[in-house]
């Protein structure tokens, strides 16, 4: 152990990994959590009726899959995952439906007179996986760099973020298929960040999947929690740091917004980078609904039923006015929803027979709209009778997300706008964006590289940077299962 210990502020995906990271390293680590539960975005919990447990943030993984993170720390031998054969699809109009298979091929054989247009715009990313986990959940600038596949993945986005992002198709349901997975990020549509964030999103259902965790997101977040324990790792919750004069010369590494890392931190760092971190800018957001069911969804196309994640989103042109909508501050008339629906395939998440369902819609940020009568009616369209199922429902608007986690700036469930200059400097460019001119300050939100989701490398990243810089230990903790800690 060494004597200078490190705190780790907020116990979501990232601060976890941080905390595993560094008492992995022989670090003595505490994690300070405001919430009265750990886990942050990654948390299960009965917010509707006894038996019913609903993911509270997130509920479906593709980026755990392809974290480096996760795969070091053996996620899949601690945690049971289920991959549905549909990892998700996508309701055009009703009656209209589009599938997305695990196999890339079957899923544009589905797809008419589109097929072939489908199959070459993914094709690159599909045979590329590892270059796209390092792009998705690892640190895309450090080498070696593929430049050609990196020319071939980037030509895909290139389409795809401009204004020829039309220019291949020759039906709607290709299109609208592949925007309800790219539509994740709340972004006006086409852009370069959004398509390169996008079309990550859309590739990874043909590479690793969209797994669903038995369990809950809770089980995930447990597996970090128990490890860092095991590892002499302390946790803290219900503590809300507003400053750092009471952590002594510790290490800090904070799972918080730059917002709220200038706040808590402004009096230590560098004039120029506190105004870069409130320069920092903030997207659209998200307002979730979760409702617990006496059945199934009763959907009228029986893929929907197979799928773990359903796109209520329309066509493509229709989500990109919804987007446009939400950017002039305005609730779109056709919401995009995204939909999961884990008991399905994950029968501990409600009593027998009955199900949990998960939903949310984009709309401006700050926005205290309840959600639930325009997610409900979306819902319909595709699932009429869904109402009579309703056994309860709890809502939150954007503005109750942000209350609940000040990381989701006005409901901004991404920390930040991922626009491409954005995406290349989160918080600012540099080299080692984790680690902040404050001496021993180390910032791990998804803020930071590679943005939003939960695959823990920011926590990992910052822990690497702070345990070679504070601590003097160059060497990469093990953290497999059967790994064990630094004396
Ligand atoms: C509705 C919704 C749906 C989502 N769906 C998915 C999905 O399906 N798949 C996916 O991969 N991602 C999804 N996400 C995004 C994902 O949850 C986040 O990207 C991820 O949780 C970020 O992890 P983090 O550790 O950076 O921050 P968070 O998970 O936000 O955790 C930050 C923690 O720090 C605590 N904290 C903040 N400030 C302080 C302070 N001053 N003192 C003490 N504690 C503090 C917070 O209470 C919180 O527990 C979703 C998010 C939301 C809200």
């Amino acid at each position: 152990m060494t004597e200078r210990g490190a705190v780790v502020v907020g116990a979501g995906p990232n601060g976890l990994a941080a905390a595993v990271t560094l008492a992995r390293a022989g670090v003595k680590v505490t994690v300070l959590e405001r919430m009265d539960g750990l886990g942050g975005g990654a948390r299960t919990a009965e917010v509707t009726l006894p038996g019913f447990r609903h993911d509270l943030c997130s509920a479906v993984h593709p980026m755990a899959y392809l974290s480096t993170f996760f795969t070091r720390f053996g996620l899949r031998e601690r945690v049971d995952f289920v991959d549905p054969e549909i990892p998700y699809a996508h309701g055009v109009a009703p009656g209209r439906v589009a599938v997305a298979h695990r196999d890339l091929d079957r899923t544009a054989a589905g797809l008419g007179s589109d097929a072939d247009a489908f199959r070459s715009l993914l094709r690159p990313f599909v045979d590329q996986p590892e270059l796209v986990a390092r792009l998705v959940a690892d640190t895309p600038l450090k080498p070696p760099i593929a430049p050609l596949g990196l020319l071939r993945i980037g030509l895909s986005v290139l389409e795809q973020g401009s204004p020829l992002w039309d220019r291949r198709w020759r039906t709607e349901e290709a299109p609208a298929l592949l925007t309800g997975a790219m539509a994740h990020p709340i972004q006006p549509m086409p852009g370069l960040g959004w398509a390169a964030a996008g079309m990550m999103l859309a590739a990874s259902a043909h590479i690793g999947g969209w797994p669903i965790p038995v369990g809950g997101s809770q089980a995930m977040a447990d597996a970090m929690v128990d490890d860092a324990r095991a590892h002499g790792a302390e946790f803290v919750t219900g503590t809300e740091v507003t400053g750092l004069d009471d952590l002594g010369d510790a290490a800090v590494i904070l799972d918080v917004s730059p917002r709220a890392l200038a706040d808590i931190a402004g009096d230590r760092l560098p004039d120029r980078y506190v105004r870069a971190l409130r320069r920092y800018r903030y997207g659209g957001a998200a307002a979730k609904v979760d409702l617990a069911l006496s059945g199934p969804v009763p959907w009228t196309d029986p893929r929907l039923r197979e799928a773990g994640t359903v796109h209520l989103g329309g066509t493509r042109a229709q989500m990109a006015e919804a987007e446009a909508a939400i950017a002039r501050g305005e609730h779109p008339s056709t919401p995009y929803v995204l939909v999961s629906q884990p008991s399905v395939f994950d029968p501990t998440r409600a009593p027998a027979g009955s199900h949990v369902l998960w939903a949310y819609t984009h709309v401006p940020a700050y926005s205290t709209l309840d959600p639930t009568e325009a997610i409900l009616q979306r819902l319909e369209q595709f699932a009429p009778g869904l109402r009579d199922l309703v056994l309860h429902s709890t809502a939150r608007s954007a503005s109750d997300l942000a209350a609940y986690n000040p990381n989701y700036v006005g409901g901004d469930i991404a920390v930040g706008d991922v626009g491409i200059r954005q995406l290349a400097g989160r918080p600012v460019l540099s080299t080692d964006p984790w680690r902040t001119p404050g001496r021993g300050i180390y910032l791990c939100s998804s803020a930071t590289p590679p943005g939003p989701g939960v695959h823990g490398i920011p926590g990992w990243r910052a822990a690497l940077s702070a345990l070679r810089h504070e601590f003097g230990i160059d060497e990469e903790p093990d953290l497999s299962p059967r790994g064990t800690a630094r004396p």
